[in-house]
């Protein structure tokens, strides 16, 4: 027995879930999405991220990207056509950002964070390392993904596997059903919407909004990647920076701003996103100063935050479709994504073994 599936979403949640499901001959898998890899839309974030991995969620909710990281760093040592290469991280803290009004990736900042014995070669700076007006931080082994890249190689994984993709917008998620390459109407949906969820029918989520991330990809090269925990401009502005592997450029950010609608990039923040990475490492710009950057594109991508956390979820429709939810990532969606679509497996499993089938089928 077959189950016909179909995935709306084709973000790095969409992609990272189909791969999974499509590894199992059970499943046959069908992708539809308003926007696919290749595509720059305000509406579509996975290709606006760094991306980077530093651990944002709680030891609690760490399940997410603990799961992950084994996998990404697979991926890295043995798969360089992916797009992923390995970067030292160094995040650097001030006391006063830990006492105001937080940064919702807050638990990154942490003295005695969960993932020192998860990410390689974790050690806390000494002074002599931080740069003026930092009072601690820390350095360990992380990833850069070049997202151009990396999204198109999910694509090509899943294709290999079968897996169908089309173009299809649709405004109530019971549409999915329709969309099975099969011919049948799909067994169990799979909703990747990000923030599609919060106004797609059926799904409709009030606690989802746009967390705003305006950013600029510079041709400059600057390693290791630099986060620091806060900027004298305060929230929503904050500071980062990361290299991409194979030419992907260097992203300078940015914003973390909850709420906000806006697509098009600021040019005031711009400058004082400049302005603050070449003050903190003047040496990315040959000590020119922001003259020195050399601008490949201002851009502005919008973070699927959830209020009350991510959502990976099954349910049913009202004609008694199964649906599985994958949403909700905010700004964690690449170090999250295997852990996530892992959890959609063990759902989509659970479905299947309540409908008397035999999980036992042969992998692809
Ligand atoms: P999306 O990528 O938004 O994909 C949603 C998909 O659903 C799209 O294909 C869309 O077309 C489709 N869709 C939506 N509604 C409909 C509909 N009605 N009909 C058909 N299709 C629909 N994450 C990290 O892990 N590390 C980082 O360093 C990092 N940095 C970031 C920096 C910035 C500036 C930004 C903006 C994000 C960053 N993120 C980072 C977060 C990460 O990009 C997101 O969490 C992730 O991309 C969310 O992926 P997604 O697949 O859930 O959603």
């Amino acid at each position: 027995m077959t189950n016909a599936i179909v995935v709306v979403g084709a973000g790095v949640s969409g992609l990272t879930t189909a791969l999974l499901l499509s590894k199992s001959n059970a499943n046959v898998v069908t992708i539809i999405a308003k926007h696919m890899p290749g595509d720059y839309d305000i509406e579509y974030a996975s290709p606006w991220a760094g991306a980077n991995f530093l651990p944002m969620s709680t030891r609690e909710n760490s399940r997410w990207e603990r799961r992950t990281w084994p996998e990404i760093k697979r991926i890295t040592e043995e798969v360089p056509e992916a797009g992923i290469h390995f970067q030292t991280a160094r995040i650097f803290r001030r006391d006063k950002d830990m006492e105001g009004p937080s940064c919702p990736s807050d638990p990154m900042f942490d003295h005695d964070p969960w993932f020192q014995s998860v990410l390689p070669d974790y050690k806390e700076l000494d002074a002599a390392s931080l740069p003026a007006g930092h009072d601690s931080g820390c350095e360990f082994t992380s990833v850069c993904i070049n997202t151009a890249m990396y999204l198109q190689w999910l694509v090509g994984q899943c294709i290999k596997n079968g897996v169908v993709l089309k173009r299809a917008v649709i405004s109530h998620i019971r549409e999915a059903k329709n969309y099975s390459h099969t011919g049948k109407p799909a067994d169990i949906i799979v909703n990747t919407t990000g923030l599609g969820s919060l106004k797609l029918g059926g799904v409709e989520d009030q606690a989802m909004a746009p967390s705003r991330g305006q950013i600029i990809l510079v041709r400059n090269e600057l390693h290791p990647m630099i986060t620091t925990s806060g900027t004298e401009e305060g929230l929503p502005e904050i500071l980062y920076t990361m290299q991409r592997p194979a030419g992907g450029g260097t992203i300078l950010g940015g914003t973390y701003d909850i709420g906000n609608w806006e697509s098009v990039p600021d040019p005031n923040i711009a400058l004082r996103i400049m302005r603050r990475v070449v003050e903190l490492c003047p040496e990315i710009a040959g000590g020119k100063g922001i003259d020195g950057l050399s601008v490949i594109r201002h851009g502005a991508g919008l973070r699927p935050y959830r209020k009350t956390g991510v959502r990976v979820e099954r349910g049913k429709l009202d004609d008694g479709t199964h649906i599985v939810h994958n949403y909700g990532h905010a700004g964690w969606g690449y170090q999250g994504s295997y852990g996530c679509a892992e959890g959609v497996v063990e759902l989509v499993n659970a479905i299947r073994e309540e409908n008397g089938e035999s999980l036992v089928t042969e992998p692809k």
